[in-house]
């Protein structure tokens, strides 16, 4: 296949099936093992001579579609080669990241305001020697103050946008910075996906995807990916974790990933263009305080995010006047969007971040975090926009 095709058809085709007589779609291989001819071809497929497949573990046709296809669509137009892992979860394609970049105790410096999960697992590492330290990542030179009072920081860690504040962290000056200070840059792309926003291209080390979300995009399955361009952390640090680990991902996720990234341009476009209209009409309403979405003209980052994403992307938040009684009325009161703690579905998901996905935190804490007690996260989906803005508005009078 060209190389030169776009972004959006790269995710319509497949290079595995455009050849004569071959099934149309990538098949879905149920095997858990590969057949060789001969003992000797056997030995040079395991020492890497000669490809081919060993075990399912370490992939089969159906993972590896799946994880090369991720990793095409987040170096495309780089001039770059990238390489993918399809995970069993997102957060087994962030714990082989983290792994394999440390290699070993070290310090990461990440925000404080991560996906919890991702917070909790640095917090085990910590017992394993991972030294953690947050600043806010969005102002570089509190970034350059770390780096330079704490030696030998290894990786940063980066999630932008940030969730549920819709915050954006400048990538190519955080990745300018990481190499300056012999860092890699390890950047959580699950939000914008590929299609709006590409790490690689801005300088990151490694890019990452929790593919339950908009990859999959229909809340059929739970995996993950890890995508870089260092070949040597690839083959050296990446893929002997994720072989012995076990955070290897299954060829029916893939497979179900696979069909989803086909429609995740026209998905996309879709998803920004009715959270561009939502937030719009939020902005107008007077029981709503406070309105975080990237595309909004008077989003505080706007340069920043027009620089760096092509869309505001599909996820917004919002924060109702009357705190915490009225958004509990809020999401009791909602009917066409469904109240459920996933994102980047094709429908309408509503969170209350304080009561769901930041309940752990210390209520100053999470204000002090941009998270007030009203604040509602948005993942706006691709039904008629007007069946959810008529939702959300009987919803918001009923709070
Ligand atoms: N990264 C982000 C931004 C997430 O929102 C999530 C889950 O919600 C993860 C990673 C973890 O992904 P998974 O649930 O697929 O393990």
């Amino acid at each position: 296949m060209s190389n030169s095709i776009s972004l959006e058809s790269r995710s319509v085709h497949d290079p595995e099936v455009h050849h004569y007589n071959a099934p149309h779609q990538v098949p879905l291989v149920a095997a858990s093992s590969f057949c060789f001819d001969s003992i000797q071809q056997g030995m040079a497929i395991f020492d890497g001579e000669e490809p081919g497949h060993i075990y399912g573990r370490f992939g089969n046709p159906t993972i590896d579609a799946a994880a090369q296809k991720i990793a095409d669509m987040e170096a495309h137009g780089t001039g770059q080669t990238a390489k993918g892992l399809f995970c069993s979860s997102g957060m087994a394609a962030i714990a082989t990241a983290i792994l394999g970049v440390l290699d070993g105790p070290g310090r990461v410096l990440t925000a404080p305001d991560l996906y919890g999960g991702t917070v909790s697992l640095l917090q085990q590492m910590e017992k394993q020697g991972v030294e953690l330290i947050t600043c806010d990542l969005r102002d570089l030179e509190a970034v350059e103050q770390h780096l330079r009072k704490y030696k030998n920081i290894k990786l940063i860690y980066c999630e932008t946008p940030a969730n549920p504040t819709l915050k954006i962290t400048d990538l190519k000056g955080l990745a300018n910075l990481s190499h300056a200070a012999g860092a890699k840059l390890i950047v959580d792309n699950t939000f914008a996906t590929p299609m709006v926003q590409q790490p690689i291209a801005l300088g990151a080390d490694v890019v990452l995807h929790s593919t339950t979300k908009y990859l999959n995009g229909h809340g059929t399955g739970v995996a993950g990916a890890l995508v870089t361009t260092d070949a040597a952390l690839f083959s050296d640090r990446f893929v002997p974790i994720y072989r012995l680990y076990g955070g290897s991902g299954n060829a029916w996720d893939a497979w179900l990933v696979l069909n989803g990234l086909k429609t995740l341009p026209i998905r996309m476009e879709r998803h920004a263009a009715n959270a561009l209209a939502v937030a719009r009409w939020l902005v107008e309403q007077p029981l709503v305080e406070l309105v975080n979405y990237p595309g909004l003209e008077n989003h505080p980052q706007r340069q920043l995010a027009a620089r760096q994403m092509r869309s505001g992307g599909g996820m917004l938040s919002f924060s109702l006047r009357g705190g915490t009684e009225a958004a509990y009325r809020f999401m009791n009161s909602i009917d066409f969007c469904t109240l459920t703690p996933t994102l980047g579905d094709v429908d309408t998901l509503v969170l209350h971040p304080a009561s769901m996905s930041h309940r752990g935190l210390d209520p100053e804490v999470r204000r002090a975090q941009g998270i007030p007690d009203g604040l509602i996260r948005l993942s706006v989906g691709i039904e008629t926009v007007g069946d959810i803005i008529a939702d959300l508005e009987q919803a918001i009078n009923a709070s």
